[in-house]
C-alpha cells in the first residue's frame, strides 16, 4: 500500500469540499448549446412532431454506428423491448431467458406480453448472464433469450449464438446502457442479434431531452412489422392487421440526439478514461481484496463503454454515506434484483435462488463517470474512497 499523506489532509478539515455530483447533464448541454437550439428551432419553426426527416435521419445513422442494415425510432428503451417481443410474436405460454440483474423494464417487458421471465444468474467479473448456465433452463416453450450489456459492457454473446441457433431461438439484445459497446470481435452491441433495443434516457450515453429509444435489425420483414406496430400496428391509414401501440419517436427528440451522436464517441473516451484512471488510482492504493473493493474489469479487446462505472464492497451502503458526507454523490445499480420483486412473486422465487446476482446487488456501487467530470472532482472522489478504507 502507497503512503495517502494526501489524503489526510482533507480529514484535517480541508475548507474546500467540493460538490460531485453523480450525473451533471446540465455541464454537456453547455458544450452543444447553440447547435442543439438551432435544432429544436428548426423543428419548431417545421410544425413537424411525429415520425418526420430527423427521425428516419437519426434512423440511419443510428444504423449505420451500430451496424445493422435497419433501426426504427420508438418512444422508450422500454418501448423498444415491448414492440421487439411483439414483433417476434411472443406471448402467453412462451419463455424468454434473461438476467435478473438489471434495469426493471428488461423483465417488465416480458410480463407484459404475457410471456415467462426465465431468470439465469450472473457473472460475477462481467454482470452478465452466465453464458454456461442457459442451456439448462431451455424447455419447448423457450423462444427468446433476453441478454443485457449492463453498465455499458457487452455480455458474452458467442455462447448465446451457438445457443439459439441450436434451438431455434430469437435473440433481443437490451443494448439500453451500450450503444457503441463492442465485443471481443468488434460487433456492436444491439446489431449482433435478431433485434437490439436502444434506450435514450437522458442518464444514457446517448441521452435525449425526454424519452427515446430505437430498435436494430438486420431483417427487413421485423422492421416492416416494428414500423407498424409503432402505429397502432397500422398498414396503410386506417387497416390494422395486428393490435400495436403508439411508440412513436418524435422530431425533437430525434434533432437533440442527431446533435449529441456527433460527440458520442469523444464522451465514450472520456468515459473511458476516467474509468482507467479509477482502476489505476485504486489499484496503486492497495485497497482490493475480500474485505476492501473489487474493481471493475476492463476488457483487454472489447469496448466498454462505461454508462456506469461500478465497483463492488462488502461495505458498500457504509463507503456511500462516507462519500454522500462529503459531497460526492454515487448511485446503486440495483439493490433488489428482479426475481426478489413483489409483482414477479408468481414465478416462485425465493432468496439465494440467484447468489451472484444477489450478492451484486448488496456490492456494487457506481461513482461518477460522466464526460464533464472535471480532473479536480475525479481526484476528489478517489482521495474519498482511498480515505474511507485507510481510515476504516
Ligand atoms: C434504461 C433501461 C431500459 C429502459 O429504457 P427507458 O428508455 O428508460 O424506457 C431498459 N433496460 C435497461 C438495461 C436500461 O438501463
Amino acid at each position: 500500500m502507497v503512503a495517502l499523506h494526501h489524503l489526510t489532509c482533507h480529514d484535517s478539515g480541508r475548507e474546500t469540499q467540493l460538490n460531485v455530483p453523480f450525473l451533471d447533464l446540465r455541464s454537456q448541454y453547455l458544450t452543444i448549446r447553440d447547435e442543439v437550439r438551432a435544432a429544436l428551432d428548426a423543428v419548431c419553426e417545421s410544425q413537424h412532431f411525429i415520425l418526420g426527416q430527423r427521425v428516419t435521419a437519426l434512423e440511419q445513422e443510428i444504423a449505420r454506428y451500430c451496424g445493422t442494415r435497419y433501426a426504427v425510432g420508438v418512444s422508450s428503451g422500454t418501448d423498444a423491448l415491448l414492440s421487439a417481443l411483439m414483433a417476434l410474436g411472443i406471448g402467453p405460454g412462451d419463455e424468454v431467458i434473461t438476467t435478473p440483474y438489471t434495469f426493471f423494464a428488461t423483465s417488465g417487458s416480458i410480463v407484459r406480453v404475457g410471456a415467462r421471465p426465465v431468470f439465469v444468474d450472473i457473472d460475477p467479473v462481467s454482470l452478465n448472464l452466465e453464458p454456461s448456465q442457459v442451456e439448462d433452463r431451455v424447455t419447448p416453450k423457450t423462444k427468446v433469450l433476453l441478454p443485457v450489456h449492463l453498465f455499458g459492457r457487452c455480455a458474452e454473446m458467442e455462447p448465446l449464438l451457438s445457443l439459439a441457433a441450436r434451438h431455434h431461438l430469437a435473440i433481443i439484445e437490451d443494448a439500453a446502457q451500450a450503444i457503441g459497446a463492442e465485443t471481443d470481435d468488434g460487433q456492436r452491441a444491439g446489431g449482433i442479434g435478431t433485434l437490439g433495443c436502444l434506450s435514450f434516457y437522458p442518464t444514457k450515453n446517448l441521452g435525449a431531452f425526454g424519452d427515446g429509444g430505437m430498435v436494430l435489425t438486420n431483417d427487413p420483414k421485423l422492421t416492416d412489422l416494428l414500423r407498424s406496430l409503432r402505429q397502432h400496428g397500422s398498414e396503410g391509414q386506417y387497416d390494422h392487421p395486428r393490435v400495436g401501440g403508439n411508440f412513436r419517436l418524435d422530431e425533437l427528440q430525434a434533432a437533440v440526439l442527431l446533435v449529441k451522436l456527433r460527440s458520442l464517441d469523444r464522451w465514450t473516451e472520456a468515459r473511458q478514461a476516467r474509468a482507467s484512471r479509477y482502476n489505476d488510482a485504486f489499484r496503486s492504493l492497495g485497497f482490493e481484496g475480500p474485505d476492501g473493493l473489487t474493481l471493475p474489469e476492463i476488457p483487454k479487446t472489447a469496448r466498454h463503454v462505461f454508462n456506469q462505472y461500478v465497483l463492488r464492497t462488502s461495505r458498500r451502503n457504509e463507503l456511500a454515506r462516507f462519500l454522500s458526507s462529503r459531497g460526492i454523490s454515487t448511485a446503486i445499480y440495483y439493490p433488489k434484483p428482479l426475481h426478489l420483486q413483489e409483482c414477479f412473486a408468481f414465478l416462485g422465487h425465493k432468496e439465494a435462488d440467484f447468489p451472484e446476482a444477489e450478492r451484486a446487488a448488496r456490492e456494487a456501487l457506481a461513482l461518477p463517470v460522466y464526460p464533464e467530470l472535471t480532473e479536480e472532482m475525479h481526484t476528489y472522489v478517489i482521495e474519498g474512497v482511498g480515505a474511507f478504507f485507510q481510515t476504516r
